[in-house]
């Protein structure tokens, strides 16, 4: 008899979650048999969106940290989280860069998987303003009310913000209220990137997790457990013309978070000069 794709079969999974992840995480996860139960962990200690509390470990850390906390708060061997990073990107910061992490913890198993998903369509936006002018542009623009929005004081301060409006009465009194008490009369809006005020980190999210459950329903061929997946990169693919080397992956590395198994396999065809240092500098 052949063995299930995964041992799971209906098994509990804990999310740490208050900001609705379960919508796009659940489903993916029922795919491979692990019933999301959602956990109302407070995850601001993990760091924050809106920045009050910084980060501490790096996105992978934090995720992992998040998955141990839900699954010990909910007395279950699996959790499951997710962690998302948004800001300029590296090489081009015009662009906004989210990236998504999800990652799974099965203590039972000894497992521990991360998978991941990146975007550049990420809704990010801010505007100063006052009692009066007219925000219907910035609104259409950023597609509120189903994106989110943060009112903060326009002199800079720090102390006082309104997050999560998804209301035209919540923004008006918003801004009313955190203008008079803004030394220069003024707000800056800005868009609440937290998932459940944000479709387009939601989108990213969403595909994270479905190469999480894709992953999951891999298993090792070495000791059979799931989760078998890529591990790393090897850039290097010569180049078609000249022979140097290029960043495109000349192999990937997969393997297994349990037993340590690993499986290279190189890529066989060459690069395109296009893609060559020195053919088309
Ligand atoms: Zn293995
Ligand atoms: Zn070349």
């Amino acid at each position: 008899m052949e063995a299930p794709i995964t041992p799971w079969n209906g098994a509990p999974v804990a999310l740490a979650t208050r900001h609705g992840k379960e919508r796009e995480i659940a489903p993916p996860l029922l795919g491979v048999g692990l019933v999301t139960h959602v956990v109302a962990l407070d995850t601001d200690r993990f760091g924050t969106f809106t920045g009050e509390v910084p980060r501490q470990g790096s996105a992978r850390e934090t995720v992992l940290a998040k998955a141990r906390a839900g699954l010990v708060a909910a007395g279950f061997s699996r959790g499951v989280a997710s962690e998302g990073t948004l800001g300029p990107y590296p090489d081009l910061p015009v662009l906004t860069y989210d990236h998504e992490l999800v990652g799974f913890v099965d203590v039972e198993l000894g497992l521990v998987v991360v998978e991941e998903a990146m975007s550049f369509e990420t809704v990010v936006a801010s505007i100063r303003s006052r009692v009066g002018d007219d925000l219907g542009r910035f609104l259409r623009h950023i597609d509120f009310p189903a994106q989110g929005l943060i009112v903060r004081r326009g002199d800079g301060d720090l102390g006082e913000l309104v997050k999560g409006i998804v209301t035209l009465e919540q923004l008006n009194d918003a801004l009313a209220r955190i203008s008079g008490i803004s030394t220069d009369g003024e707000v800056v809006i800005e868009t609440d990137q937290r998932a459940h005020l944000c479709p387009t980190r939601r989108t990213v999210i969403r595909e994270a997790a479905v190469r999480l459950a894709q992953r999951l329903a891999r298993r090792c061929p070495s000791c059979s457990c799931p989760g078998f997946g890529l591990l790393e990169h090897e850039p290097g693919l010569p180049c078609q013309a000249c022979g140097a080397e290029t960043s495109l992956d000349r192999a990937v590395v997969e393997g297994c978070s349990r037993c340590g198994e690993r499986v290279r396999t190189p890529i066989t065809s060459l690069a395109d000069p296009m893609q060559c240092a020195f053919c088309n500098p």
